[in-house]
């Protein structure tokens, strides 16, 4: 895995909703490697790598590119911006954060003084962006401004790094690395850079639906049973990339995911069972898009998801990119 890719990916902010930037650096990346490349009305961008088999049936994979983050919802006479989340932010997490709005403003994120941890809610909170008044704040920031926890990425030992958005910066550059350096194509595969994917997963329903793909495949991050206090989940960072079973929002085609498991064995890849209890992903909106299609999904393990440590391993990552690889590889009928 190419880190510098993931980085810049990382380093390039956007909100749900706000993903032209990510999709700018993307189209960069992959345009040497595409024999077609389009955004679409939502802004998902899809690449296409023909597949040189007779009759290729289409496969789709999609990570998303949207990311959590807030909105400003107004700007207090004193100067203080007031939030909204857009997507599942946990305001624990998230407070005395530093951000960035679109102006490139700097500021901290912060619970109003008093209230206690258990007590954090939205409304509770605000930005300071060190304005004196509502009209100095005005230059800098608007209501419906999105912006997110400042990226980062630090490696942590061995091969585990922690920051954010890994979330899903590490599907996308999963991806690229497939379609920069898989051997062969037997299939026309998509890849599918989705928006929206955080609030209501509507980049991929519509993505779906204009390629009515014969298989799809969803490349996100899942959570672990590994941390301290956790419930017990059969999934392990440095245990390979996962193959799902099921999330909180579908039900992955069994046969098609044998085949995902038939390939990790057959290439001596590691790879392990998920079954995530909660959370969803775009592999819903693929399976049930148009007339519907086998889904699978293969997951990268990830400790601490939407915190600003999310924290993985370069191993899965490359189980994963493996993994991906052999099935564009394989006529798939
Ligand atoms: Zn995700």
């Amino acid at each position: 895995m190419k880190i510098d890719i993931l980085k810049k990916l990382m380093f390039t902010q956007g909100v749900t909703g706000r993903e032209k930037a990510v999709a700018a650096v993307i189209r960069e990346i992959a345009a040497p490697y595409a024999d077609e490349i389009k955004s679409d009305a939502l802004g998902n961008l899809i690449v296409l790598k023909k597949g040189s088999s007779p009759e290729p049936k289409k496969l789709m994979f999609a990570a998303h590119m949207d990311e959590i983050g807030f909105t400003v919802t107004f700007i207090e006479e004193k100067g203080w911006l007031r939030v909204s989340n857009i997507g599942g932010i946990s305001w624990a997490a998230a407070a005395y954060s530093q951000v960035t709005l679109p102006s490139g403003a700097k500021g901290v994120l912060v619970p109003e003084s008093g209230v206690g941890a258990g007590d954090y809610k939205a409304d509770k909170f605000v930005v300071d962006i060190g304005a004196k008044d509502r009209k100095e704040a005005e230059k800098k920031a608007k209501v419906g401004d999105f912006f997110s926890v400042n990226p980062s990425l630090t490696r942590l030992g061995g091969r585990r790094y922690a920051g954010r958005p890994v979330d899903d910066r590490i599907g996308c550059a999963v991806l690229l690395e497939v379609l920069m350096t898989a051997p062969s194509f037997a299939n026309d595969t998509y890849f599918v850079f989705t928006v929206q994917e955080e609030v209501t997963g509507s980049g991929a329903k519509t993505a779906s639906f204009g390629i009515a793909p014969d298989y799809a495949v969803c490349c996100d991050v899942c959570g672990t049973g590994d941390t301290v206090g956790a419930t017990p989940m059969a999934v392990k960072l440095g245990g390979g990339c996962t193959v799902k079973v099921k999330d909180g929002s579908v039900i992955c085609d069994p046969e098609f995911s044998d085949l995902l498991r038939a390939e990790a064995k057959a290439g001596g890849i590691k790879y392990q069972d998920e079954v995530l209890v909660g959370g969803g992903t775009d592999t819903r909106d693929m399976q049930t898009a148009g007339l519907g299609c086998p889904a699978a999904a293969v997951s990268i393990p990830t400790r601490y998801i939407h915190t600003a440590v999310e924290t993985f391993d370069l191993g899965d990552v490359e189980a994963a990119v493996s993994l991906l690889s052999r099935l564009c590889a394989r006529k798939l009928d």
